[in-house]
């Protein structure tokens, strides 16, 4: 098979055989004219060594690789990229009676850049944020049909692909239609709306986050902070809480928090109250000491590099408003999913908060991205997810 070729500048291969599957716009000497956004192309050192094949497309990233090799493109390529998938996640055992909701394909993590795959029992929800993840979506959710227990399949990337490619996505079943919208995690039931629902319908990664709040829930006074469909409520709640609040400012969110409460405990479970506000203005006007559990897990604050410095400040401000009026001997999971801070900014924020409120803060655990958002070695950027559980006195 011979793709549209593409040229690196001298010396510019150097990450690319470390694996790194990015190439910059900026490395490249020459490439073919007729190369549209979302072809397949191979890539070659500036000696004319082949480096191997990827999806092009517009923008600071040139070329996302797929192949560092000459190995094709194809309908076998996918099968065996989402085999392998496949297989990581059964060892990993998440496909279990009482658990059918993990990531399948987490992008670069998984070897396959700009492919997202979240399962929800029989349904695969597929996002594609490159053109060429696009163009490749037929085959791709053929091969995903084949795959165990997968009947279904939905493609969602009416928001996740540039829009100035023009490609016009609609989201809509490729494979399959609505079976049901409910899965298990944990041994916990879920409503998933991936038709209307943000990113694929529910944040998979939070899952041992979740199990782990859940342990600490036993007799607390919870605030679920950023709620969504009410993930660490309905944890906490199984934990034993005596109370559990879940706010978010959407009032959709709310609903969705409701109705998995509902599922779960039933619609006379008296512990649980949901409100629709912004985060700021409830910390505001909550009292001191009204719950001795609290989770903030926002949105991303910085969704580019550029807004690192507003997004710490955001950080610092929001934990500093929860740890104020926390009670002695409370506990704080607080989380940031923004892939442009790390680890030691976010810490850094988290800590100029505790020093600002001036409160004697412990970190008991340092929480991360669970195993099927696997972080590719060569990829370090693959790292997103960040969290702090603190005990604070
Ligand atoms: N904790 C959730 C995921 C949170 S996603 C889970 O485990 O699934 C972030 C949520 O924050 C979204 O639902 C969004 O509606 C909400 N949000 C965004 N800005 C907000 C604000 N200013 N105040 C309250 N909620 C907000």
């Amino acid at each position: 098979m011979t793709y549209k070729t593409v040229t690196l500048k001298r010396g510019k291969e150097e990450s690319l055989k470390r694996f790194h599957p990015w190439v910059f716009s900026g490395a490249i000497a020459a490439a073919d004219d007729t190369i549209e956004e979302g072809d397949l192309v191979t890539v070659y050192a500036h000696d004319g060594t082949l480096i191997g094949n990827g999806h092009s497309q517009i923008g600071s990233i040139a070329v996302r690789m797929l192949t560092f090799d000459d190995t094709a493109i194809d309908e076998a390529f996918f099968e065996q990229r989402l085999q392998d998938a496949y297989h990581m996640r059964q060892a990993l055992g998440l496909q279990r009676e009482d658990n059918n909701a993990y990531r399948l394909v987490h992008g670069e993590g998984d070897f396959l850049p700009g492919l997202v795959v979240d399962i929800y029992g029989p349904t695969a929800v597929m996002q594609a944020h490159s053109p060429g993840m696009h163009f490749a979506r037929n085959i791709i959710a053929q091969a995903l049909a084949k795959l165990p227990g997968v009947n279904n399949v939905y493609y969602k990337s009416e928001t996740t692909l540039p829009y100035m490619a023009h490609l016009d996505p609609v989201n809509d079943y490729i494979i399959g239609h609505m079976e049901t919208d409910e899965a298990l995690e944990n041994g916990l039931r879920f409503h998933v709306d991936w038709l209307k629902g943000q990113k694929t319908g529910f944040f998979v990664d939070q899952r041992e986050n979740r199990r782990l709040l859940e342990h600490y829930s036993q007799g607390r006074r919870v605030l679920n902070m950023f709620c969504y469909t009410g993930g660490f409520s309905v944890y906490a709640l199984r934990g034993g809480a005596q109370l559990v609040h879940s706010v978010d400012s959407s009032a959709k969110a709310v609903r969705l928090t409701d109705d998995n409460v509902s599922l779960n405990y039933g619609d006379q479970e008296g512990r649980h109250k949901s409100f629709a506000e912004d985060a700021f203005k409830f910390l505001d006007n909550m009292e001191a000491g009204q719950y001795d559990l609290v989770i903030l897990d926002p949105p991303a604050f910085a969704k580019h590099k550029s807004a690192l410095h507003n997004a710490l400040v955001g950080y610092r401000r929001l934990n500093a408003k929860a740890l104020e009026k926390m009670p002695h001997g409370s506990i704080l999971f607080t989380f940031s999913c923004s892939q442009a801070v790390n680890k030691e900014q976010f810490r850094l924020a988290v800590f100029s908060a505790a020093a600002q409120t001036r409160r004697r803060v412990r970190i008991l655990h340092q929480l991360t991205q669970p195993a099927d958002h696997p972080i590719n070695i060569y990829h370090p950027e693959g790292e997103y997810l960040k969290g702090l559980v603190l005990y604070v006195e």
